[in-house]
């Protein structure tokens, strides 16, 4: 089975590399021409730093889950305002936000801080929120809420996409699963950015899991210890 999983690792990452490698190429070609008008300039710019974002991401991914892999990945846990740093990431990510679609941070005044390790915390906020943009509908809403539970914090984020069925709420956090192509607005991937998240979750001595209804939405929630 792992074996199976590899060799298909190994097929969607190198796709997933040319696509957008070939699309940065293709938009330098055409910039070359002097003859562009200004609009033609701008949207082969977009484009270039659109499609380097994309490669960007999933050489971050492929790096962290070799990493879980090796085992060499220290924990420094600490005490964090994960509030503050679930504002900075949100920050980066309204930067690149399709058009029409919102990202909210609710979180209440009295929010204790949390035992985690800083960029391990900034890791998994990221890729939950840049799932939530990824396969949400254009214009979608997305909300990170941040609330203290019983001697934990608690991050939930919330899209208003196309939503898991029940069936699969398990297995996506699973290394390289991802769902059936027609649940994802054909939105590609590597299948390791939930993987990578539960297993920080884990290491940070909390949980994480999702709650969502087909056609309604996801929200994926994870629970990090109250720093004393
Ligand atoms: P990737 O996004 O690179 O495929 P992930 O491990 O982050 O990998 O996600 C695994 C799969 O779970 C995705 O391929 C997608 O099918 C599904 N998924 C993740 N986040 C969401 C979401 N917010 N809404 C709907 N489906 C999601």
């Amino acid at each position: 089975e792992l074996d199976r999983l590899k060799d298909e690792f190994v097929a969607v990452a190198s796709h997933e590399l040319r696509t957008p490698l070939a699309a940065v190429y293709g938009a330098a070609i055409t910039l070359r021409q002097q003859d562009l008008d200004t609009k033609a300039r701008d949207s082969m710019l977009d484009l270039i730093f659109h499609q380097s974002d994309r490669l960007a991401r999933i050489v971050n991914d492929v790096l962290w889950a070799s990493q879980l892999e090796s085992g060499r990945l220290g924990t420094t846990i600490e005490k964090c305002d994960g509030v503050e740093l679930a504002d900075e990431v949100l920050v980066e990510a309204r930067a690149r936000l399709p058009d029409g679609a919102s990202l909210e941070l609710v979180a209440s005044g009295s929010v204790p801080a949390v035992e985690a390790d800083v960029e391990k915390l900034r890791r998994v906020l990221v890729n939950l929120v840049d799932n939530a943009v990824k396969y949400s509908p254009e214009g979608g809403r997305i909300r990170v809420e941040i609330e203290p539970a019983d001697g934990h914090v608690r991050f939930a984020v919330q899209d208003e996409g196309l939503g898991i069925p029940a069936s699969e709420q398990e297995r996506i956090f699973d290394k390289f699963h991802r769902l059936d192509p027609n649940l994802q607005r054909g939105v590609s991937g590597t299948g390791l950015g939930l993987y990578i998240c539960r297993e920080l979750v884990l290491q940070m001595n909390g949980r994480i899991w999702v709650e969502s209804e087909l056609g309604a939405g996801a929200t994926f929630s994870f629970e990090l210890p109250v720093a004393d």
